[in-house]
């Protein structure tokens, strides 16, 4: 009977032992685009929480009490970088030195792939998931700070990131053939604020965005004004509004200009996981970075074409 419940005992034991070592990493990320990268590389070793839901503003965040508890606690914190969480940055920096594993999912970006705004205070834009080819290096960021933090789920990191990498060239080839149903002349993509000028350079649009590249200062009627000219000079048809900004400054200029808001683009937040649209016979999720992009293409070639 002892002898029974001894065997009972150890095979609770082992069983314990068997589950800490396949417990899944918890990892802290800042945007829903972060998360997304680290939970398609992560697989089930992760246990990914976003800081940030749908919608919600990466220029203007806080962290709260409850965030730097959550940040504390975590074995990894992947972050976005090049000041997007602008408010963030020195809570970042007292986390790496505090022996917290804190990655930037940028750093590895070359500095001459980087766009430098004319009218910025010497950082570069940090909207870079615009072009899948500089998300790709991030999410070659993201496989080596998993790989550092957890070694032993080195192969499976490795996996996904190259199934992963595959999937963005597709998504950069089937964007290019959709732009090309826009005629040369409209390809002008005119939003809230400035976080489509990769995007913009990857696919050969025009950017323009009403605020510039933070949302921390807002649209002034002369901004309103100068892109509402703009509008009716080149007969564009539509401009854009976006999920994490306020859509005021967009909605005067169409109603200056007369050309209408074409849709709501995904900028600096993907959507609500598993809200799935249908355009044109494709569905996608756009909760995941590649059907945010989709949509974004698919919104964009539907108003301007
Ligand atoms: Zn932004």
């Amino acid at each position: 009977m002892l002898s029974q419940f001894r065997s009972f005992l150890a095979g609770i034991v082992i069983a314990l032992g068997a589950a800490s070592a396949h417990a899944a990493i918890p990892v802290v990320a800042t945007t829903t685009l972060v998360a997304d990268l680290v939970q398609q590389i992560g697989g089930d070793r992760v246990t990914v929480e976003a800081l940030m839901g749908p919608g919600v503003d990466p220029h203007l965040y806080k962290a709260s009490a409850r965030d730097v508890t959550r940040l504390s606690r975590a074995e990894a914190v992947f972050y976005s970088g090049l000041f997007l969480e602008g408010r963030m940055e020195d809570l970042f920096k007292r986390l790496a030195t505090s022996r917290r594993k804190v990655f930037a999912v940028t750093a590895d970006i070359p500095h001459e792939s980087l766009i430098q705004p004319s009218q910025s205070d010497g950082h570069a834009d940090p909207h870079v998931w615009g072009d899948p080819a500089l998300w790709k290096i991030a999410a070659r960021t993201v496989a080596r700070g998993l790989g550092e933090v957890d070694p032993g789920g080195t192969a499976g990191y490795q996996t996904r990131l190259q199934d992963l990498e595959a999937k963005f060239d597709k998504l950069r080839t089937w964007a290019e053939a959709r732009v090309a149903e826009i005629p040369k002349d409209q390809r002008v993509l005119i939003t809230s604020h400035d976080a489509f000028n990769y995007f913009g350079r990857a696919f050969g649009f025009e950017v323009v965005g009403v605020q510039g590249i933070s949302t921390a200062s807002e649209a002034g009627l002369a901004d309103i004004t100068k892109v509402a000219d703009l509008v009716r000079s080149r007969k564009l048809k539509a401009l854009f509004i976006e999920s994490s900004v306020s859509p005021a400054a967009i909605e005067r200029i169409s109603r200056d200009s007369g050309a209408r808001v074409g849709g709501e683009l995904f900028s600096d937040a993907l959507g609500q996981p598993g809200d799935v649209r249908k355009v044109g016979g494709e569905s996608y999720d756009v909760g995941t970075y590649t059907g945010m992009l989709r949509h974004n293409v698919n919104t964009v070639v539907e108003s301007l074409k």
